[in-house]
C-alpha cells in the first residue's frame, strides 16, 4: 500500500478521516461503527437461538400430568389442581404458539392466576410444586413490602430482581419463570371508595403492578433495592412470566356470604336446591367478591383464573404428615437414618399431633413445628450415643408437648 493511501473500512468503505477508529486486521480494516452494529448483530442472533432452543426444551405436560404430578406433593385440593394445572398447560401452549404478525392470528392471552384460601392451606406449596415440575426459574415474594416508587419500601420491579435471581441472571430464562405473589390481600384498597389521598401500601402498588402483570418490559435493578444507586438496569418482558398471587382475604368468606343471601332473595328457588355448604365458603368465590374486599377491578382482570384452598380437616392434615413424596415424617426419618437411627413413630402419636395442630389452629404448618417441638431432644441427644432406635408413643409426644413453649399457644388463642 502506498504511504499516502488513506486508509478506509473494508466493511463500509468509510475513510480513515470519517471514523473514530480504524483498527487493522491482517488484510482489512474495520471502522468504530461497524464494529458497534457487527455487535448488535451478535447479541440478536444469540439471544434468538437461546430462546428458539428453549422452546425446544419446553416440554408441555398435559394438564392430568401435571395434577398426578401435583397429587404426589399434595393432599387433597383437587378444584386447586385441577385449574391450576389446565392453567399452567394454557400458559405453556401460548408459549409455543410462533410469533405472528398476522392481525387475524388469534392471541391466546395470559393466565395468571389467584388462589384464596386460609394460611397454611398450600398456596405456595402448589405453586412451587409446578414450578418444580417444569423446571423452571420461582421465585416467592411479599407483596406487604412493596410500595409505589418514592415510598418507603421495595418497588414493584424488584420481583423481577428476584426471578432474575433464580435464574442466575439469565434473562431469556427468566422471561418464562413463575413468580408466586404472596399475601395480595395485603396490597387491596381499604374501605370501598376510591380515596383522594394518596395509599401508599394499597391501591397504588396495585398500579404499579399491573404492568408487570399484563406483560411489558420492565427495567430491573440487577441488585434490588434503593441500596445501589449506580447499578445498570436489566430489561426484562414479563409477557410470558407467569403470575400466582395467593392471599388468605380473611373475612372474604363473610363477602361470599352475603352476596349469597343476597341471591337466596332473588333466586330463592334454585338456591334453595343447591345447599350452600357454611363451612367452606371460599369455594363460591367469583371475581366480584375481590373487587368487594378492595382489589381494583384492572388487577382482577390481569388474574384471570381465580380458584381457592379448601380448609384443612383433621384427616387431611393426617395425610399430609405421612402421604406425601417428601411428607414430614418422612423427612424426619430420612434425618435420624443418615446417623444410622431407626425412627418410628405410632398411629396414635400421629393422631395426637393431629389433634394439637386443630386445637391450636396452627394449620399444616403447625404439622411442623409440633414435630420439631417433640423431636429436637432426640435430635439433640442421639447422634453420637450408643442408642440407634426411637419409638414416639403418644406419651412421649404428650411429655415433650407439655415442656414445649408451644403449649402457651393455647393460652394465647
Ligand atoms: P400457604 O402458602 O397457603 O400459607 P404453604 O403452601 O406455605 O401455605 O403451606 C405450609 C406447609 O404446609 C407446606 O410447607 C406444606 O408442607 C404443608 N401443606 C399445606 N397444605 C398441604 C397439602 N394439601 N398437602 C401437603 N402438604 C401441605
Amino acid at each position: 500500500m502506498a504511504k499516502d493511501e488513506v486508509l478506509e473500512c473494508s466493511f463500509c468503505g468509510r475513510k480513515k478521516p470519517e471514523t473514530d477508529l480504524l483498527i487493522a486486521g491482517l488484510d482489512a480494516h474495520i471502522c468504530d461503527k461497524c464494529i458497534e452494529q457487527a455487535h448488535g448483530i451478535v447479541i440478536e442472533e444469540i439471544a434468538e437461538s437461546k430462546s428458539s432452543s428453549l422452546t425446544s426444551e419446553l416440554i408441555v405436560h398435559k394438564p392430568k400430568e401435571i395434577k398426578a404430578f401435583l397429587d404426589q406433593y399434595m393432599i387433597g385440593q383437587d378444584q386447586a389442581k385441577r385449574v391450576m394445572a389446565v392453567a399452567v398447560y394454557n400458559h405453556y401452549k401460548r408459549l409455543l404458539q410462533p410469533e405472528s404478525k398476522d392481525e387475524e392470528e388469534i392471541e391466546i392471552e395470559k393466565s395468571n392466576i389467584v388462589i384464596v384460601g386460609e394460611t397454611g392451606t398450600g398456596k405456595t406449596l402448589i405453586a412451587r410444586t409446578i414450578a418444580k415440575m417444569l423446571n423452571v426459574p420461582f421465585c416467592i415474594v411479599d407483596a406487604t413490602v412493596l410500595t409505589e416508587a418514592g415510598y418507603v419500601g421495595e418497588d414493584v420491579e424488584t420481583i423481577l430482581t428476584r426471578l432474575l435471581q433464580a435464574a442466575d441472571y439469565d434473562v431469556t430464562k427468566a422471561e418464562r419463570g413463575i413468580v408466586f405473589i404472596d399475601e395480595i390481600d395485603k396490597i387491596a384498597r381499604k374501605g370501598d371508595n376510591p380515596s383522594i389521598t394518596r395509599d401508599v401500601s394499597g391501591e397504588g402498588v396495585q398500579q404499579a403492578l399491573l404492568k408487570l402483570l399484563e406483560g411489558s418490559v420492565v427495567n430491573v435493578p440487577p441488585k434490588g433495592g434503593r441500596k445501589h444507586p449506580d447499578q445498570k438496569f436489566i430489561e426484562v418482558n414479563t409477557k410470558n412470566v407467569l403470575f400466582i398471587a395467593g392471599g388468605a382475604f380473611s373475612g372474604i368468606d363473610k363477602l361470599i356470604g352475603k352476596r349469597l343471601n343476597r341471591q337466596a332473595v332473588g333466586y330463592s328457588a334454585s338456591i334453595k336446591e343447591d345447599k350452600v355448604d357454611e363451612t367452606n365458603l371460599l369455594q363460591y368465590i367469583i371475581p366480584s367478591d375481590l373487587k368487594s374486599f378492595g382489589l381494583i377491578p384492572e388487577i382482577i382482570g390481569r388474574l384471570p383464573v381465580l380458584t381457592h384452598m379448601d380448609p384443612l380437616d383433621a384427616e387431611t392434615l393426617r395425610a399430609i404428615l405421612t402421604e406425601p413424596k417428601n411428607s414430614i415424617i418422612k423427612q424426619y426419618e430420612k434425618l435420624f437414618e443418615m446417623d444410622g437411627i431407626d425412627f418410628k413413630i405410632n398411629e396414635k402419636a400421629l393422631n395426637y399431633i393431629v389433634d394439637k395442630a386443630v386445637e391450636y389452629k396452627l394449620g399444616a404448618r403447625g404439622l411442623r413445628s409440633l414435630c420439631e417441638a417433640i423431636l429436637t431432644d432426640a435430635m439433640f441427644e442421639m447422634p453420637g450415643s450408643d442408642e440407634n432406635t426411637l419409638e414416639i408413643t403418644e406419651k412421649y409426644a404428650e411429655d415433650k408437648i407439655n415442656k414445649s413453649t408451644l403449649k402457651k399457644l393455647k393460652a394465647v388463642s
